[in-house]
């Protein structure tokens, strides 16, 4: 297979760690990716004087693929999310976060029902409460306000997105999430899109679900959930949720699709207190790295990895400190942990010889 060019963004954080490992895997792997790494966030910061220099999304806007690591966002001030811009900017709207169970018992002993979840959220990841449309109001901040935007062009093309992406992948249901029975003018449209939409669609059934109830569901019956689809912050939250369900945020995929680019990265953040540590679980950018595999066409190349990941994983000889705690927790074993660049040695032995 020809080599093809992807932009890396190795992030901040733990960012350039998870990355790094992966493409080290990667290249283990034989993978013919050639990376055209731009940096941006607290490293362009730290040499420009700004997060996302001109230049820098010009060569992102080169590829059609970007392989991210995490960005770190202030707080309640300071610049606005990079992630949330990149999306906006190259115009993938629709964040794809599969939350599927690995092949891995342990990772299920405590709540044996989270072993068959295989839920897929899609998310728009362009407008709602995220468009960045929001001010303080009256004297001395006295009030905020946060704009919620919800387009029928929006709507459409990711309620579509998801309705597709259900008959192409064989999926039988999607489900809409909303708030409409509050925010009945966004929350109504979005309903009325996704009805509309959904009798084009006569092989996939289609229902809807309020999100507070849909939060207590996906906890007890995630199993009886298939694609569900759902506006910015929502699936935001949505998404997190579904990650515990799979066995935390340290093995938890993500993608962001539109009709030009695609970016894949974790649904972690750049969790800062461990930044230099060498220590945090790197399976979630390498599977992220995996869904993008597929993506590209390179369906042996991702099932080889996946395989030295998920022997590495049964065999628990070697693993990072979030998983030696689960272990931990459940009472079956009281391993030391590893840091991340031994359990990604661990994966290229177990990779080399499979190969
Ligand atoms: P976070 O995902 O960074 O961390 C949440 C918790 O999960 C923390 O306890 C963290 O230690 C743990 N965790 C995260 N990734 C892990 C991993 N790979 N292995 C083991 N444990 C892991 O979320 P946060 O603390 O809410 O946010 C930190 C920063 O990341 C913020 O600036 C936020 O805006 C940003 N963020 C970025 C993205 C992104 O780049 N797409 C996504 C979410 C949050």
């Amino acid at each position: 297979m020809a080599t093809q060019k992807v932009v890396l963004i190795p992030g901040d954080g733990i960012g350039p760690e998870v990355t790094s490992l992966t493409v080290k895997l990667f290249e283990a792997a034989d993978v013919p990716i050639e990376w055209e790494v731009v940096e941006i966030g607290e490293p362009a910061i730290e040499k420009y004087g700004e997060p996302m220099p001109e230049d820098a999304l010009e060569t992102i806007k080169k590829y059609p693929i970007v392989f991210k690591g995490p960005l770190t966002t202030p707080v309640g001030k300071g610049y606005r999310s990079l992630n949330v811009r990149l999306r906006m900017e190259l115009d993938t709207y629709a964040v794809v976060r599969p939350a599927k169970s690995l092949p891995v018992d342990w990772l299920y002993v405590d709540v044996p029902r989270f072993k068959n979840v295989d839920v897929v959220i899609v998310r728009e990841a362009t407008e709602g409460l995220y468009s960045g449309v929001e001010h303080f109001v009256g004297k001395d901040r006295c009030g905020a306000e946060t704009i919620n935007i919800i387009t029928r062009k929006g709507s459409e093309r990711v309620i579509r997105f998801a309705f597709e992406y259900a008959r192409k992948y064989g999926r039988k249901k999607v489900t809409a999430v909303h708030k409409a029975n509050i925010m009945k003018t966004t929350g109504g449209l979005w309903l009325e899109v996704f009805y509309e939409l959904a009798k084009e669609y006569p092989d996939i059934e289609a229902n809807d679900r309020i999100v507070d109830n849909m939060a207590m569901q996906l906890v007890l019956k995630p199993y009886e959930y298939d694609v569900l689809v759902t506006t910015n912050l929502m699936g935001d939250i949505l998404s997190d949720l579904a990650s515990g369900l799979i066995g935390g945020l340290g093995v938890a995929p993500s993608s962001n699709i539109g009709d030009k680019y695609a970016i894949f990265e974790p649904v972690h953040g750049s969790a800062p207190k461990y930044t230099g540590q060498w220590k945090v679980n790197p399976t979630a950018q390498m599977l992220t790295g995996t869904f993008m595999l597929r993506y590209m066409g390179m369906d042996e190349k991702a099932e080889l990895i996946e395989k030295a990941i998920f022997k590495t994983l049964n065999d628990r000889k070697k693993l990072t400190y979030d998983m030696t705690r689960t272990l931990k927790n459940a009472g079956i074993a009281d391993i030391p942990p590893v840091s991340n660049k031994e359990y990604t040695e661990e994966i290229i032995k177990n990779l080399k010889a499979m190969m």
